[in-house]
């Protein structure tokens, strides 16, 4: 066994996770995190049953779970007709022990594992510190690190994982491009604690429209109803401070549900989507993982559910490699499994979405707005759409890949 701990570049939720399934299985660790703590803006806030599975293997899952709000039934509207179709995860109920979406906070998993991490004395996390360069040989890496004050830092690791996001400098210092395209619109995220079920929405909702489609998640929020989070797009050429003001946030809202009330409204955000894959998620001894490796947009809520997928694919190879002396190339397995089920479920499918939330041609758009109330009326399609939305399928994809 290496006397050098595992560095991971990032301590986000996808950082911590891998650095908590790695110190609870022994390993040495260490996370360098540019942060100075664990940021709390709202982003990702959905876990399909899949990652619940997952996370339900680590210390945490539990608290996890009390701490989320569970939505078995979600639904696709259209803007102007309403319910198109409603689909239900207890349909899958022989399929996962978690028929239902976690809604939760992404900040909230991140806070979960920093404090169960520091139970491990094997275990360190060094906020403050950004991964600066490094260099890798064949018996470890050698990592630079730039501390808040200025002073660089200097670690030796057995491996390297890039768990630092969409601008990863671990993804750019071994030059591994990062595949795809940017979408021209960015996204408009707000939340607001008016209660969408009196309107008949379920805990998570598309909804299509060529202008104004909308995704819209529960969160949790000092108990019940909790608090919704609407995502709307916005066109390139909106000025950012614009659309983040108090009148254009409500003329949103208003024009969505009625023009008589004006909404509380405690977060708002503007970002930009990209689907991009890493054309490698393996260099030597480093590896990529969650947004470093893969983006995409959140229709469908995939992304941070599949860096979770990774972090844990990716503990349990390198343990078995540090641990028992199982050979690297378990890490070309790794890239093969989590790589090829990223671009064939998770590009493929937000992108699907997010086209038939938009669709312009009228036609066009009934007939696929029909086709998801005919897969909603049919019970063995509702059940394969379900084993594909809920990311069940993709795992198990994965798993067949030598
Ligand atoms: C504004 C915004 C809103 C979003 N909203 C949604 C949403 O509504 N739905 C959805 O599904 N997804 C959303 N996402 C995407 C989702 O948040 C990501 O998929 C998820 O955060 C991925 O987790 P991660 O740990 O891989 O990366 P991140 O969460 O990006 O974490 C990376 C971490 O690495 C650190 N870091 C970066 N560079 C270095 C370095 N050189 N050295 C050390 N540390 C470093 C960063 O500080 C950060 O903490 C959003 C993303 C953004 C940016």
């Amino acid at each position: 066994m290496s006397n050098h701990p595992i560095i991971i570049s990032g301590g986000g939720p996808v950082g911590l996770v891998a650095a908590l399934s790695l110190a609870e299985k022994g390993l040495d660790v260490v996370i360098l995190e540019s942060s100075p703590e664990i940021p709390t803006d709202l982003r990702a806030g959905t876990f399909h049953p899949p990652t619940v599975e997952m996370l339900d293997t680590l210390s945490i899952g539990q608290e996890l779970l009390n701490m989320g709000i569970k939505v078995p039934e979600w639904q696709i509207r259209d803007r102007k007709q309403g319910l198109v179709a409603q689909f239900d995860l207890n349909l899958i109920a022989d399929e996962t022990p978690y028929p239902f979406r976690l809604h939760c906070e992404q900040h909230k998993l991140s806070h979960l594992a920093f404090k169960a991490l520091q139970k491990y004395p094997n275990a360190r996390v060094m906020f403050g510190h950004t991964c600066s360069s490094y260099t890798q040989d064949e018996d470890g890496v050698t990592v630079q690190a730039e501390s808040a004050n200025g002073d660089t830092v200097e670690l030796r690791g057995s491996y390297l994982l890039g768990c630092d996001g969409v601008r990863s400098i671990v993804r750019k210092t071994a030059d591994i491009e990062f595949e795809g395209f940017t979408w021209p619109e960015r996204f408009l995220v707000f939340a607001t604690t008016f209660d969408l079920k009196k309107h008949g929405f379920t805990g998570n909702a598309y909804i299509a429209d060529p202008d104004e489609w909308a995704a819209i998640f529960v969160q949790p929020h000092d108990g019940p109803p909790g608090i919704y989070r609407i995502a709307f797009p916005i066109k390139p050429e909106q000025d950012e401070a614009e659309v983040l003001s108090d009148d254009y946030v409500q003329s949103r809202i208003q024009g969505f549900l009625s023009p008589d009330q004006t909404y509380e409204i405690p977060y708002r955000s503007v970002y930009r989507v990209h689907q991009r894959v890493a054309q490698s998620f393996r260099k030597g001894r480093i590896a990529l993982a969650g947004d470093a490796a893969h983006v995409n947009n959140p229709l469908g809520g995939m992304g941070l559910n599949s860096g979770i997928h990774d972090a844990i694919n990716l503990a349990d190879k390198l343990a078995r490699i540090v641990l028992d002396g199982a050979p690297e190339a378990l890490l070309d397995q790794y890239d093969r499994q989590r790589r090829l089920t990223n671009i064939e479920y998770v590009q493929a499918i937000t992108i699907r979405n997010k086209k038939m939330l938009e669709e312009r041609d009228p036609q066009i758009r009934a007939e696929r707005l029909q086709e998801m109330r005919d897969t909603a009326a049919d019970p063995e399609k509702h059940r394969a759409f379900l084993m594909n939305s809920s990311m069940i399928n993709s795992v198990r994809r994965a798993a067949q890949i030598d």
